[in-house]
């Protein structure tokens, strides 16, 4: 008898921990990692589990032990690093072991809700010949009747293996009778064949070969090789758009395969066009397997069960297929690696760079990091030596960045021109669609009409006490921090200038792309936005459609600054490249900064051309962000932003914690909210106390409702906790979350570290 320690599969703090169950190992092979059915509670209900160990000895004595009473799969479905990786990940995000587990598997293969594609596949019985069937469908009482039984059998004899129907069909016509004739009569045998879905056996696969690196690529390149051979290291990639980041992955995955490793690839979501599949199986051919939300239950399925049986060595995904179930895993390659999706928004609220990292020590492996514009968090460590830089200044195929022009909006307002359009954004599309080239309209929504400014000067509202743009609550007519809490009412006039043009400012996609069509009655238009790409494959057709000439000007939103790479576009206009300057949150600069980047990158990239043209249009061209990205500075961007982060203590100089209540009962919440900021406060102050911490390490403390404060008809309030970076930090947090879970609260949602969300 062996006996297994198995979680059972049910969201509950209670039974969050391992339950012994026995096996008779003559009769049923159970192995580490596999998901079985247990018998759990005194009602013996059926419940799924994991087995995370096996031990030959009994260590629970005085309790029956139950029966395990089967093994849910033939294989195991988590790895041993991933068993320890999500150990790790309670620990980390406070989150239930089980919760963890789940995100490493497909959702439908729990309670059993998908299952394998299987087609029946025929093929002669051993010993028959085309001459013992001709001999029978000659002699009266033979067991073949029909001619078309004869073609079948001479068709299955001739390809000497086994054929679906649908196959045989293709050949004979209607001959599905007749094979189940031949079945029945025992000519023929039937076998049951597992399919593999393929999400993209449709699309055109062209192979490619490595290029000759640059002597930048080449430097870059031999660094991770190096960590690949000491089997540990982090890298930031940092290369401007365009330098050939990718060529840098996809000769490290070559040599990690070449050397019989595998790697896992990260892209964020809304780049895993098909293009980059087909870059990626271009170079990798069938060992490719692909992960992302939008493949349907079924396709995902098959790619994963793809991945565990060794049937691929390059996983690309989005940020889930960090967990890529593989068994040699040596790289993982995080592109774009700012990218605020790599993030998650659900329980557990991981961070993709943070699991890639640590799974990386767990296995041996290397990260590479690589963006063009790196988060602020990532460039400091690389500074402080904990990555290591490598840095890619120019664009590959010697394109060079493209020219970027700044416009003033509050002079074109001042001068009477009211439209949306600038006159030199006009003149540069006029000219651009002269030429027979085409041009991209960007229109920044991040933010959205959350902040308020004045049209005639530009003024922004913001906290006093934060550097944060104040978010306007419509419902009680007032501007608030989320940082602090402080709170005013709109005013009626700009206290700059005394103009009335106040207002919430944005622009949507539909009205831009009217606006194009008034000015330019004969240009074809494509617009990209939420209304645009519900469908699956939208985003695709839309791309394929610009791609193709079939529209002069591509208009959209975020979706439209990732990742494309169009020789022919030689315009990139920036319709409101504000908006996400004055989003309420302490990374808007960043943000704006990535953001303008990324789109003006979409600028210039044949070498034909030359060079490209940008035209940003703001309300604020002083700001630093805006004037780093038109010079492509991302040095200077990072040393003014680390300064301004240092000096109002915003991380990574602090530490926000947020604990979100949820409930109901709005004085109920409101209540309980305050209550756990009392105990909290003291928790902390204790903790600080006794490190002989200065008081002032606890920068700020209040409860208060979200600034959405009902959703889904659910009432919200937080708890704000703004910590500076000591090194007491990490002891502050634990005796925090120590309280929280010696006292807990079915009203608290969630506690999450510097939320990428604030509402
Ligand atoms: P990034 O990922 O940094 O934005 P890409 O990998 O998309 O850049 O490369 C931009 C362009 O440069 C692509 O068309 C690519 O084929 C080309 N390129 C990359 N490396 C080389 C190289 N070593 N020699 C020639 N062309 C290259
Ligand atoms: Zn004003
Ligand atoms: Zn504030």
């Amino acid at each position: 008898m062996l006996y297994a320690k198995v979680l059972v599969d049910i969201a509950n703090t209670n039974v969050d921990k391992l339950f012994t169950y026995c096996f008779d190992n003559e009769e049923l092979s159970v192995l580490r990692g596999q998901r079985v059915l247990v018998p759990f509670g005194a009602g013996n209900k059926k419940i799924e589990g994991y087995v995370l160990e096996i031990t030959d000895e009994c260590e629970v004595s005085n309790v029956q032990i139950k029966r395990i009473i089967k093994t849910l799969e033939p294989y195991a479905v988590l790895k041993n690093d991933q068993i320890e990786l999500a150990y790790w990940m309670k620990e980390r995000y406070k989150c239930l072991l089980s919760m963890a587990l789940r995100v490493m598997i497909p959702a439908q293969l729990r309670g059993g809700r998908i299952k394998e594609k299987t087609e029946a596949l025929v093929m002669l019985k051993e010993g028959i010949t085309v001459d013992d069937v001709k001999a029978s469908l000659m002699s009266k009482n033979g067991a073949v009747k029909s001619p078309k039984q004869l073609e079948i059998i001479e068709l299955l004899a001739q390809v000497n293996s086994k054929m679906s129907v649908k196959d045989i069909c293709a050949f004979i016509p209607n001959a599905s009778a007749a094979v189940n004739a031949l079945l029945k009569k025992g000519i023929l045998v039937k076998s049951d064949h597992v399919l593999f879905r393929d999400p993209y056996a449709d699309i055109n696969i062209i192979s490619t070969k490595p290029l000759m690196l640059l002597e930048e690529q080449q430097s870059a390149f031999d660094a991770i090789c190096d960590g690949l051979d000491k089997k540990s290291g982090v890298f930031l990639l940092h290369g401007v758009t365009g330098s050939g980041k990718t060529e840098v992955y996809m000769q490290a995955i070559a040599k990690v395969i070449g050397e019989g490793g595998q790697a896992i690839l990260l892209v964020p979501e809304i780049s895993l066009t098909p293009q980059t599949v087909e870059r990626i199986k271009g170079r990798f051919g069938e060992r490719v397997a692909v992960l992302h939300s939008r493949l349907s239950h079924g396709e995902r399925y098959d790619e994963w069960r793809r991945i565990l049986l060794d049937k691929a060595d390059v996983v690309v995904g989005a940020r889930s297929a960090v967990f890529a179930p593989l068994q040699r895993l040596r790289l993982i390659v995080i592109d774009e690696e700012h990218e605020s999706s790599y993030s998650s928004e659900h329980s557990p609220r991981y961070s993709a760079n943070e699991i890639a990292i640590r799974r990386a020590k767990l296995t041996g492996s290397v990260v590479v990091l690589g963006s063009a514009t790196p988060k602020i968090e990532s460039y400091m460590k690389a500074k402080m030596g904990k990555y290591t830089l490598l840095t890619l200044k120019n664009r590959a195929n010697a394109h060079k960045m493209p020219n970027v022009e700044i416009v003033d909006m509050r002079e074109e307002f001042q001068n009477g021109n009211n439209s949306i359009f600038s006159t030199k954004l006009v003149n540069s599309l006029t000219d651009c669609f002269n030429k027979g080239e085409q041009a991209i309209l960007f229109i920044n929504r991040r933010g959205y009409s959350t902040f308020v400014s004045c049209r005639s000067c530009g003024y922004v509202f913001k906290c006093p006490n934060c550097d944060v743009s104040l978010v306007y609550h419509k419902y009680s007519n007032r501007l608030k921090c989320h940082y602090c809490g402080h709170s005013e009412p709109l005013p009626k006039k700009c206290p700059e200038c005394s103009s009335p043009y106040i207002k919430s400012f944005g622009v949507g996609t539909q009205q831009v792309e009217e606006q194009v069509k008034l000015l330019f009655p004969e240009i074809k238009t494509l617009r990209m936005d939420m209304d645009t790409t519900r469908t699956k494959n939208a985003h695709y057709e839309i791309l394929n459609k610009f791609y193709n000439g079939e529209a002069q000007v591509l208009i959209g939103t975020q979706m439209v600054a990732k990742g494309l790479d169009i020789k022919n576009v030689t315009l990139v206009g920036v319709i409101a490249a504000d908006a996400s300057l004055f989003h309420s949150d302490y990374r808007s600069a960043e943000r704006t900064f990535q953001l303008l980047t990324q789109v003006a990158g979409r600028a210039g990239r044949d070498s034909e051309k030359s060079g490209g043209e940008v035209v940003i249009q703001t309300y604020c061209p002083d700001h630093s962000a805006i004037i780093s990205a038109s010079n492509h500075d991302y040095e200077g961007f990072y040393a003014k932003e680390t300064a301004i982060r240092r000096s109002s203590m915003f991380p990574p100089y602090s530490l926000f914690l947020r604990l979100l209540f949820v409930g109901e009962n709005e004085e109920e919440l409101s209540a309980k909210s305050e209550k756990y900021l009392v105990a909290l406060e003291k928790v902390i102050k204790n903790v600080l106390a006794s490190q002989e911490a200065n008081e002032a390490e606890l920068m700020l403390m209040y409860s208060a409702p979200a600034p959405i404060k009902k959703r889904e008809g659910l009432y919200r309030y937080v708890i704000m906790i703004k910590l500076a970076r000591t090194k007491n930090t990490a002891q502050v947090l634990n005796a925090v979350y120590e309280y929280l879970e010696e006292h807990p609260c079915e009203l608290l949602l969630s506690s999450e570290i510097n939320p990428n969300d604030m509402i």
